[in-house]
């Protein structure tokens, strides 16, 4: 079974050659695959600001390294330097189903089970089994068969069709029921970068340190980089003060939103007016340089959420936070070092989370931060997404300048219709 020839967006490394291409429609390739038909894609992250994309850590790399060295990383992951269809976000429709499906096997994830051709979907942006032990275990992301969507490993979702092997572990079904009422491009959201937001703030505010200034408080914290993922943790924190993960609302608590870019932080602080009016939080709006101020006046923070992958930030992280404190950093880290030795912890008993959210295990979770706030989730001037739009001319064009403008920040979270003129 396979999906008719249809149009991607391509990455043709080593260099930033983004293409939009006609190319044969994936097929099913073993008994546990899904063909599905993309209704909404996107991609959120740049070279500066970077997150999960392995092509945008690449191209993070090809800024600071010789192309001799981005050579070699490539060639680590692939074993060679071919082309990849980008975009690791999707809501789609399930048009093909491999032969493990419709049998009734009890001892498999239900989906293998009860998925039919017609249902929507949403894929997380790795593969997860949902039956190795670290499924089992609440941690998908780092499945025995994890793959990044849109990496040089297996085809991403800035397409009309993708192939999602693992498919009944790694899908999640959209009940019209449970999700009623959410738009496509919120639904998408739910890929990445909401659960990976909801994902910093939940390790940094279950960590038994952080319960006890929940009972001692006031609780001071900081999301450092504000991009689309910081958006989210900054929401993520403003949603626990009242519901759930930090049940005593009474505790004053005060949040540094840290971005070096005045924009950034302007929209952060229409995201916050959407949300915070219930809760007893005050939100400080601040460059780097200012919540170093800030921190030499009123004595740092408790947790920070560092949401950059560079170690600028990551230092920075280290400044802000208060003796016993703890780092949650959801950046993907490129640079070879820490910008801390093992000692500078030491001396401020500072523990440290790191890496990717296993978005398949909290998905419920941080649905539910979704449907707190689903007009902060929603598409327009103050939300996290921007806008909509098609993969406009052929050329690919239209594509390339849409990543220009994230990149240099003119634009934030852009969502594809691939279907769309
Ligand atoms: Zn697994
Ligand atoms: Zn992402």
């Amino acid at each position: 079974m396979s999906a008719p020839r249809h149009k991607a967006v391509i990455l043709h490394p080593p260099a930033r050659d983004i293409r939009l291409e006609e190319v044969e429609g994936p097929k099913i390739t073993d008994p546990d695959d899904v063909i599905v038909k993309v209704t909404v894609s996107c991609r959120h992250n740049t070279p500066t600001i970077s997150h999960i994309q392995l092509s945008s850590a690449l191209w993070a790399m090809w800024k600071r390294f010789a192309p001799l060295q981005v050579l070699s990383i490539s060639l680590r992951h692939t074993g060679s330097v071919k082309e990849f269809i980008m975009g690791h976000e999707l809501v789609g429709e399930v048009v093909a189903l491999g032969s493990s499906y419709g049998n009734d096997v009890a001892s498999r994830p239900l989906l293998y089970s009860t998925l039919r051709i017609g249902d929507k979907v949403i894929s997380p942006f790795t593969v997860s089994c949902g039956e190795c032990d670290n499924c089992a275990l609440g941690f998908s992301a780092r499945c025995a068969y994890s793959k990044l969507l849109g990496s040089p490993s297996l085809s991403g979702a800035q397409a009309q069709y993708i192939r999602i092997p693992k498919a009944g572990g790694t899908l999640v079904v959209v009940d019209p029921n449970q999700f009623s009422g959410i738009p496509d491009p919120s639904l998408l959201l739910m890929a990445d970068i909401l659960p990976t937001g909801y994902f910093a703030v939940r390790s940094a505010l279950r960590h038994p340190n952080l319960e006890l200034i929940k009972r001692n408080g006031p609780l001071r914290i900081a999301v450092v980089g504000l991009g689309p993922v910081g958006l989210c943790a900054l929401v993520g924190f403003l949603d626990s003060l009242a519901e759930g993960l930090w049940d005593s609302s009474s505790t004053q608590c005060t949040i540094l939103a840290v971005d070096p870019s005045r924009s950034r932080r302007e929209r952060a602080s229409h995201v916050r007016d959407a949300v915070t009016c219930r809760y007893p939080a005050s939100v400080e709006y601040l460059s780097p340089d200012e919540a170093n101020e800030w921190k030499a006046k009123n004595g740092g923070v408790h947790a920070v959420c560092e949401m950059v992958g560079n170690n600028s930030a990551l230092r920075l992280a280290y400044d802000l936070i208060r003796p016993f404190g703890v780092i949650s950093s959801i950046g993907v880290h490129t640079a070879p070092n820490l910008p801390f030795t093992g000692g500078d912890l030491y001396d401020k008993n500072v523990s440290l989370s790191f890496g990717r959210c296993p978005v398949r295990s909290i998905f419920d979770e941080a649905l539910e931060v979704l449907k707190r706030w689903p007009e902060v989730f929603g598409v327009g001037n103050g939300k996290i997404i921007d806008k909509v739009i098609g993969f406009g001319a052929a050329d690919g064009s239209d594509v390339r300048r849409t990543y220009a403008e994230f990149d240099e920040g003119i634009c934030g979270k852009v969502v594809f219709d691939p279907w769309k003129e």
